[in-house]
């Protein structure tokens, strides 16, 4: 308990110290995608969509989170090969099977799906510098729909370095 406090003291201390030196270091702006899904589950390709709102931000330097807001779907960076896209699906449907008697399915058909969100993450966070998305030559983003098909949405947040005059 102890620890936690001191760490978190230490953590408002550099905060402070930053905005003292440099106020308006950074700026933050949202955005939201609405994505309609076709399966149950499935992967869907949102690379070029995050690509494009960095872009019309003119965001230079800075952060960019992709994040869900559903519970029944995920966010990963993976390699967009057929292949491994079954791959992966086919993995989250042995680890985590539909109907296994979960709880959640008393009340809502759906415990699976959950799970599977869980395990997977709802964020993902990746650097932009020179007003691009540092990504490897084989990373995508994806939407990981568990529990569709349905209409979802992405938010898009980016944090972007400005500069003190
Ligand atoms: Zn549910």
């Amino acid at each position: 308990m102890y620890d936690r406090e001191h760490d978190y003291t230490e953590f408002r201390s550099l905060q402070a110290s930053v905005y003292l030196k440099f106020p308006g270091i950074c700026s933050i702006r949202g955005f939201t995608v609405n994505i309609w899904t076709n399966e149950r589950i499935e992967l869907v390709d949102i690379t070029e969509e995050v690509k494009s709102e960095v872009i019309k931000s003119g965001i230079v330097n800075g952060i960019c989170v992709v994040s869900t807001s559903h519970t029944t779907t995920a966010i990963i960076l993976n390699e967009n090969e057929t292949g491994l896209r079954h791959d992966i699906l086919d993995f989250l449907e042995k680890l985590i099977p539909l109907s296994a008697g979960y709880q959640h399915d008393r009340i809502d058909n759906n415990a699976d799906a959950h799970l599977k969100a869980v395990m997977l993450g709802s964020s993902e966070t990746i650097p932009v510098m020179g007003g691009e998305l540092v990504l490897g030559a084989w990373q995508h983003i994806f939407f990981v729909e568990l529990d569709g098909p349905r209409q979802r949405t992405v938010n898009i947040t980016l944090v972007n370095q400005q500069k003190y005059y």
